[in-house]
């Protein structure tokens, strides 16, 4: 949140008129509590009310003003009633269209009425359209004004107007005019090296640009006034991660000796299969990590198949060995039975104990864990978020293992830390997501990174289709064809709504129509609302051969492992995101049998739809499909910080602001080591609420 000099205290929003409490209520929302915060509340776009525009001269796709003289209006029956208004001006012809009227207004629409009208200019039926326009009758009084700067529009919440924060905008660019100081943050020659402009005006012209500043240059946020403000977000984001850092490494870890690699090396020789090139780098580097008495907070990326549960289960064996606790948190249920499986018929021929806990677990026997876990009497616990509770408490806590990380955020991951008693335990995070460059440098930079970057051998790469739904009936007929010749296959439902009630429900009605279809297959059925201990049977039916074909709503998506599963066909592919379509698609592909993935979608397919599908067509690279996701939808979207509220620039944007990432990180070393003080500043001004993120 923007800062005053100490000498004048900020005065609280409701000292604006036409703020009272509800309102400041609904402005605290958004972290708007005093009248400077509000001039950081910056424009998502701009409209150019400033001139008229000949209809000749309209553009589709254009949001301009016209001033035009009603020739003919008439209600249209058809799907839906509509009011089209045919309008003129002395260059050409065009029509109005609203979906919502009044009588009064249909009305006033008399032929040879004059309007201005404001919209976005769209291809009509027989000519150029606007959808609900803004409109205005002009009287006899003479022409009306038009606006003299471009029009802002801010981004808003439920019961705040676009008038209204033009009006709270006026009130507070007002008072920034009559002497109110911004203090400036940034360094006089970081503005002269990059032709900055200072605080007050870079604020002034963002609010209020003068008409001849073309909007396209302000809508790409390419204003050097924006500019300033973008390199100042990322900056203050900067400061913030490597002060995470910083703190997070003043602490003490448990210094886990390199002798301790018997147990290691045992489970090493009894794996049937060799570990990759890359599996081995990262193993060493993780060793590397904690036989230091710092604590490792390492990212380990590797695309999904790449092998990274036995790479956590070596890590686990080294801390184990030297005495210490670890703890192995998953996502989902299922994932985390999948891991206690495989830790357990890893680990206990070495004679280590595990014990599972996850929400569901009740009564005695998560009682009995977590009183095992507090006297230190057992070495090794896998589970779900349930290990944040705060009735688990560990007796040596040295190495906590996040699988699938983009599932937890920055938040979670820290409220574990904090669970380390004297000593901070080491972090190893896991995902499969690959970050690209940008985001990793921004939104984890307080993470060292490992990449596997190899997968086991002899793995084919998956063929995929894209298919219409009408083909729904060959596909089911192909799908049997190939699970009574012994292959296995996911079929996966999808549905757009949140609600788990209905994506079972379709599961179900998939599951009964492929069980009437294919008589001879066996069919399965596993999704959310299923008991644990019933998801726990059917994948281990499945695994062992005993289900042809499973049903599954998204609960699959994350890391489950069946290596002779080859053929996957999801329902609906259109409606997921390329990550969830790659992680999904990740469950084939395991084993040395060529694997097949049919993305059916239901027409017609959207744009951005169709794009989506045709990446997934076309590679299986998880960073490729990073990267497009990255363009496709934003970095926001990427991170799943819609969610959670993580990353949300105000004005910066990783993918197009990318160059000046390495500046940032410059001068936030710079800072943090020279003005404390201004370092701090930036962060609340920023950052505001959020900062006690970097406070553990
Ligand atoms: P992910 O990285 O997606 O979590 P997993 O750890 O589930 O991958 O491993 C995928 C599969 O590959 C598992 O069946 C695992 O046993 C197997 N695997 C792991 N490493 C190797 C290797 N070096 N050689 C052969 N198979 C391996
Ligand atoms: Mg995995």
């Amino acid at each position: 949140m923007p800062t005053t000099p100490a000498s004048q205290p900020p005065s609280p929003i409701t000292a604006l008129k036409g703020v009272g409490p509800k309102s400041a209520e609904r402005l605290a929302k958004l972290g708007i509590h005093h009248v400077q915060d509000i001039l950081f509340h910056l424009p998502i776009r701009y409209q150019d009310r400033t001139r008229v525009i000949c209809i000749r001269d309209l553009r589709v796709g254009d949001q301009a003003v016209i001033e035009v003289t009603v020739k003919h209006a008439e209600i249209q029956v058809g799907r839906r009633r509509t009011l089209t208004v045919s309008v003129s001006d002395h260059t050409g012809l065009l029509v109005l269209r609203f979906f919502h009227f009044s009588t009064a207004q249909q009305a006033a629409f008399k032929p040879g009425a004059r309007l201005r009208c404001f919209g976005e200019v769209r291809n009509g039926f027989t000519s150029r359209e606007l959808i609900h326009p803004e409109y205005r009758l002009i009287t006899d009084d003479g022409p009306t004004d038009v606006e003299a700067a471009l029009t802002p529009i801010y981004p808003t919440t439920e019961g705040m107007h676009q008038l209204t924060w033009r009006e709270l905008l006026n009130q507070a660019l007002a008072e920034l005019k009559s002497g109110t100081t911004l203090t400036e943050l940034l360094p006089k020659e970081v503005l002269d090296q990059f032709n900055l402009p200072l605080l007050p005006e870079a604020i002034h012209l963002i609010h209020r640009p003068s008409p001849d500043i073309p909007v396209k240059l302000l809508t790409e946020h390419q204003h050097p006034a924006q500019q300033r403000l973008v390199f100042e977000e990322l900056l203050a984001h900067q400061i913030s991660l490597r002060q995470l850092r910083e703190r997070h490494q003043q602490r003490a870890a448990p210094l886990i000796p390199l002798t301790c690699g018997n147990l290691a090396q045992t489970l090493r020789d009894n794996l049937p299969f060799q570990l990759t090139q890359a599996q081995q780098r990262v193993v060493q580097q993780i060793q590397t990590d904690l036989a230091h008495d710092t604590p490792m907070l390492r990212l380990a990326q590797g695309d999904v198949g790449s092998g990274k549960t036995i790479v956590a289960a070596l890590a686990a064996l080294q801390v184990v060995e030297a005495g210490y606790q670890v703890a192995v948190m998953a996502p989902t249920e299922l994932l985390a039975e999948q891991h206690y499986d495989n830790f357990t018929r890893w680990l206990t021929p070495l004679k280590i104990s595990i014990r599972y806990l996850s929400g569901r677990s009740k009564g005695k026997k998560r009682q009995h864990s977590l009183e095992l876990l507090a006297q230190g009497q057992l070495p090794l616990i896998i589970g779900t978020h349930a290990l944040f509770q705060a009735d688990v408490q560990f007796h040596n806590l040295g190495l906590i293992i996040i699988d699938e990380q983009h599932r937890f955020g920055v938040h979670q991951r820290l409220s574990l830390r904090a669970k380390g008693n004297q000593l901070q335990p080491h972090q190893l995070i896991m995902t499969a997501t690959p970050i690209p460059r940008t985001l990793a440098m921004t939104a984890y930079a307080d993470l060292d990174l490992s990449v596997i970057d190899e997968l086991p051998p002899g793995r084919t790469p998956v063929q995929t289709t894209v298919l219409s739904a009408h083909r729904r009936d060959e596909v089911i007929q192909r799908i049997g064809e190939n699970c009574r010749a012994g292959r296995q296959a996911y079929w996966v439902c999808t549905l757009i709504e949140e609600s788990e009630l209905l994506q079972c429900q379709a599961a179900e009605d998939a599951a009964s129509t492929l069980t009437e279809a294919l008589p001879g297959v066996r069919v399965g059925l596993i999704h959310g609302r299923l008991k644990s201990t019933q998801k726990e049977t059917l994948m281990q039916a499945f695994k062992q051969a005993e289900i042809d074909l499973l049903v599954a709503t998204t609960v699959i998506e994350v890391g489950v492992d069946v290596p002779n599963a080859s053929l996957m066909v999801i329902e609906n592919a259109e409606r997921l995101g390329l990550a969830q379509l790659h992680q999904l698609r990740g469950r084939i592909g395991r084993g040395s049998q060529a694997s097949h993935c049919v993305l059916m979608y239901q027409p017609p397919l959207s744009q951005l739809a169709q794009q989506r599908l045709s990446v997934m067509r076309d590679t299986n690279d998880g960073f490729i499909i990073a990267e497009k996701d990255l363009e496709i939808r934003g970095p926001g979207e990427v991170l799943g910080t819609r969610q959670t509220g993580e990353i949300a620039f105000r004005i910066a944007d990783l993918l197009r602001d990318e160059a000046w990432i390495p500046e940032a990180q410059k001068l936030a070393d710079q800072l943090l080591r020279q003005q404390p003080e201004t370092a701090q500043a930036l962060m609340r001004r920023w950052l505001g609420d959020k900062v006690h993120y970097a406070r553990v």
